[in-house]
């Protein structure tokens, strides 16, 4: 656990009591601090009882409150807490901040911040593996899903690796990364944001919170990202900025199995800067690059069977984020893609994944966004409106010829159809498994 004595004699209001707010609760009461709690479930607020004062922070008065805590899935553009905070002059704040206020009590240390529209998990998790296998200490949290709070504190020297989504970024104030990067901005969560230009304002305080002489990298791409290292090269020192697009990288990629595709290669660019930037060598990064197992979900290889590669890529959650695997399969007369898309559409069009609609064979349409998908893909590529992922893969699965791949690659959100990304992909792995298996005896039969 991860808290610090400047908690103590300290008031704090916790709203959210899902994994990240009860972590909150235990380091801020473990740091001393009087915590008035509250979710609108029961469950939650039953395991806190007698240790916290369980009270709705809407419905209290917030005067002498040091802050309010609450989850990033809160949403602060239309949540009445901002405004009932704001009247009381309590900043509200999330669980980064609260180890923002940690880190002068941790042993001495190093944080490194990753964001972007897209790839954070897959550069946070790569950098991390790349410390580990440089035997440096190191742990990662944030938005990949492990809370920073909870975890044991590092001895001297070890470096945080934080993933932050932009809504994590709104709630932090005071976090200066010794290391930050931005990946790349593209139009997504516009229902949290005052526009695209909001969005990409939330991003750049990432490097707003760090001192002049800290590290910045930049992904080199849209217009949003070079603004943002502009600004950043104007007020830093030289040698603290740098923008990479890893062409340099290039040839060492196919080394890299979890790491193929043009996003990849802006991932491992940026984490290699960022391995550089904490001092570690070509000679150790190089082959934990090619070592790294890459994470569920993400162009994950499910299966391979009769010739024909099974791709979860669950994780695509918007049409820029589905582009790059339509992308990492160039065409070929003997390898065509069969793309399973849509589910709860973020917008209206598939423009960023029109470049590549020379790569599919055919698209097998799903969930809410499937007759638009089907009406925008029919004059480019045969089209199956399947609505449902068992009926999707069945299709795909009976079309592809050997040196084929099946993709889901959704281009979507999940909420539709499942409860979240994570067991959109986990469907897919299961029925395609399960399909596969089923033809082995068939085709054992036939010889
Ligand atoms: P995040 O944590 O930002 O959502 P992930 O690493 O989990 O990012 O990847 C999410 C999805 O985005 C994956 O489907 C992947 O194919 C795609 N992706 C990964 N890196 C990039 C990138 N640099 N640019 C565009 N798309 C990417």
């Amino acid at each position: 656990m991860i808290t610090t004595p400047a908690f103590a004699g300290q008031r704090f209001a916790v709203l959210g009591l899902a994994r990240s707010g009860l972590t909150a609760v235990e380091s801020l009461l473990a740091g001393g601090a009087q915590v008035t709690a509250w979710d609108s479930r029961e469950e939650p607020r039953r395991g806190l009882e007698g240790r916290v004062e369980l009270a709705d922070p809407l419905a209290i008065d917030l005067t002498g409150y040091a802050g309010v805590v609450v989850s990033p899935g809160v949403p602060l553009n239309t949540h009445p807490i901002a405004a009932h905070a704001a009247a009381h002059g309590v900043p509200v704040i999330g669980d980064i901040e609260l180890f923002a206020i940690a880190r002068p009590h941790l042993p001495a240390h190093r944080v490194v911040g990753i964001t972007g529209t897209n790839g954070k998990s897959t550069t946070t998790a790569l950098v991390h593996h790349v410390l580990q296998s440089a035997a440096l200490p190191t742990r990662m949290g944030g938005n990949i899903g492990l809370p920073v709070l909870g975890q044991t504190p590092l001895p001297p020297g070890g470096v945080y690796v934080l993933e932050l989504s932009s809504y994590q970024i709104d709630l932090t104030h005071s976090l200066a990364c010794d290391v930050a990067a931005l990946l790349n901005i593209t139009p997504d969560h516009l229902d949290r944001y005052d526009g695209f230009e909001a969005y990409a304002a939330s991003k750049a305080r990432l490097f707003e919170m760090q001192h002049d002489d800290q590290v910045a990298i930049f992904g080199i791409g849209e217009p949003e990202t070079r603004a943002v290292a502009e600004r950043e090269l104007a007020r830093r020192p030289a040698g603290k900025v740098h923008s990479v697009d890893g062409h340099e990288l290039l040839q060492l990629q196919p080394k890299w199995p979890t790491l193929q595709g043009p996003h990849n290669l802006q991932n491992a660019a940026v984490a290699v800067a960022i391995a550089e930037a904490l001092g570690l060598t070509p000679a150790q990064w190089g082959p934990a690059l090619a070592s790294f197992r890459g994470l569920p979900h993400r162009m994950e290889r499910v299966a391979e069977a009769g010739g024909v590669l099974y791709i979860n890529d669950s994780k695509a959650t918007n049409p820029a984020s589905a582009a790059p695997a339509l992308g990492a399969f160039p065409p070929s007369p003997d390898k065509r893609i069969h793309w399973i898309v849509g589910g709860l559409p973020k917008g209206d069009d598939l423009d960023e994944c029109a470049p590549y609609f020379g790569n599919v064979a055919a698209a097998y349409t799903i969930g809410e966004a499937g007759p638009r998908f089907a009406e925008l893909l029919r004059p480019h590529m045969p089209v199956n409106r399947s609505e449902m992922m068992c009926d999707a893969i069945q299709q795909a699965m009976a079309a592809a010829h050997p040196g084929d791949v099946v993709l889901l690659s959704p281009a979507c959100a999940s909420f539709d159809q499942f409860r979240d990304y994570e067991a959109r992909g986990d469907n897919f792995r299961q029925i395609v498994q399960a399909l596969i298996a089923d033809q082995v005896p068939a085709a054992e039969g036939a010889h």
